[in-house]
This record gives C-alpha cells, structure tokens and sequence, in this order.
C-alpha cells in the first residue's frame, strides 16, 4: 500500500498540491483523473521521489520513502513519466533493456533477456525491437517506454498518461494488459488517464483531483457520478450504464460548454 499523508508542494508562491491525504490499494489498478493543471503529475512524481514535497510524508509498504535507497526504490517502483523526449539512436529492444539496469547493473542475465522478451511480446514490438526509436511513430515509441517500464519488473508501476499517442486498439491493448499484470502478478498500477471512459472500465479505484485538492477517491462505482464529474471538470457529463459499466458521456452538441473569451479563435 502507498500511504500519502498530509502532502503540500509549492512551486514558488503557488500551491499545487493542498494538503493530500490518501491511501492507494495494493493489487489494484487506481486511476488519477483530473483536468490539466490539477496537479496529477506532481502527485505521480512525488510518489516515486522524483521530485520532493513542502511537508508530508509518502509511505511504502508501511515505510517512508526516505528510507530507500534510490536503487532499492527502483526494484519495487517504476515511473513513466509524461513526456519521453528521446534524442538517442538507440533500439526498441535496447531501451527496453535500460528497464533492467536496478537489476543488472549493465550486465544482463538471463533473467534480464527474459523479461525484457517478455516485454517486448506484451507490448507487440518483437518485430520492430532493432529500429531506432528515432524512425519510429509516436505511439510505437509510447508502446517502448511502456515497455521499459514493464520491463523493470516491479510491483508498483506508475504510468503518467499512458495511453497518449495511443489509437484506440493499442490504449486497450495497454489496458488490458495492465489487467493482466493485476490479476497474474498482483502487480499496483497508478497511472494518469484523461480519458474517464478507460478509467471507468478498467481501473479499481479512481482519485479525482481539482486544483490540488481531492474531490473523490474511491472506487470506480463512488467516483464515477454526474455531479463530481460535472464538478471536476467544470461541464456537464451524463452517464449511462452498458453491460453493467458506466459510460461518461460528454459529447452532447447541444450543450454549450463554458470557455472563456480568451481562449475562442475568433477572427473578427
Ligand atoms: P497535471 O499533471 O494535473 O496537468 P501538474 O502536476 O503538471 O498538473 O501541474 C500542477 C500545477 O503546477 C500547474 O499549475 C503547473 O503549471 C504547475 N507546475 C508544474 N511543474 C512546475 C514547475 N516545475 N515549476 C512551476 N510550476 C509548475
Ligand atoms: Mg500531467
């Protein structure tokens, strides 16, 4: 479990993260959801000690994250964060690899070719493993870092928005497989989704962030309901149940969502 107590980070004058307090199931899949700006990021990076808080304390496993070592911490958590911006010509198949540095250091065992196959099937880059990432799509390199991260073999895999550059098969491919790693190897995921669609149907639990604050947190059936969606993201989102799941539904034309002027194009 990762116990997040009393968490405040500012950014010079700014708070963006208001005291959280909140506690994320082992074994499950949690989404974090929120519009931009809400500090999800922030939340994410401070989870995985990439970056420090004002006060507070993160708990893992029951231990605060200041009494690991960084490469002990790297055996039991991995982070992707949001933008991998990559100028290196190296391979799918050798970032994958930088995955297993907490545990081999640089020489690889078989072990380590192990799972780096076995991470490279799950995210079905075998036949693309020895291009360059540089030659490669947005999504395919999305699909690698994944991959990396996989990869790592930990048991807390935070992911931040995952499924960016991602088209539709891929974003439930990554999904499901998410899924799998939950049921087969008890694995925790915390990843960042916008799409609350795919948090509703595929994660456990939801934590809802506005402006630093928790709105909800809890499971998907306690966090997915018309008013703290509409409240969240500041529109009106109707849901519908099909095959027992629920269904946000935000597209309605005839609804006028509020924008301010500055942000119209108009040319006048
Ligand atoms: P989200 O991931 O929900 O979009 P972030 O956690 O990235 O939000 O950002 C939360 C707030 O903190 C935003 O207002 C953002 O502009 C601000 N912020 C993020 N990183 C920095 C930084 N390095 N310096 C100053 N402000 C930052
Ligand atoms: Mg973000």
């Amino acid at each position: 479990m990762i116990s997040i107590r009393n968490i405040i980070k500012r950014y010079r004058q700014k708070t963006v993260l208001k005291d959280l307090t909140l506690n994320i199931e082992k074994g499950k899949i949690t989404a974090i959801i929120g519009p931009n700006g809400s500090g999800k990021s922030t939340l994410l990076s401070i989870i995985s000690r990439l970056k420090d808080c004002d006060s507070g304390e993160v708990f893992l496993d029951k231990r605060s994250l200041k009494a690991y070592n960084s490469k002990e911490l790297a055996k039991h958590l991995a982070i992707l964060r949001q933008s991998n911006y990559i100028n290196l010509k190296i391979t799918v198949a050798e970032l994958v690899a930088f995955g297993r540095f907490p545990h081999s250091q640089g020489r690889l065992s078989v072990d380590d070719h192990d799972k780096i196959e076995q991470a490279l099937h799950y995210m079905e880059l075998k036949t693309i493993k020895d291009r360059f990432l540089n030659e490669l799509s947005g999504g395919q390199i999305q699909r690698a870092f994944i991959a990396m991260t996989l990869a790592q073999d930990t048991d807390y895999i935070l992911l931040d928005e995952p499924l960016n550059n991602l088209d539709m098969k891929h974003s439930v491919q990554i999904m499901q497989i998410l899924r799998r790693l939950v049921k087969d190897f008890n694995k925790t995921i915390i990843l960042v989704i916008h799409d609350i669609n795919f948090a509703s149907c595929y994660a456990d639990n939801i934590i809802a962030l506005k402006e630093g604050k928790i709105i909800a947190n809890g499971t998907v059936d306690e966090v997915v309901k018309e008013d703290i969606l509409s409240e969240i993201y500041d529109m009106p989102i109707k849901i519908e149940t099909y095959q027992g799941r629920k269904i946000c539904n935000y597209f309605d034309p005839q609804e006028q969502v509020h924008l301010s002027n500055s942000t119209l194009p108009i040319n006048k």
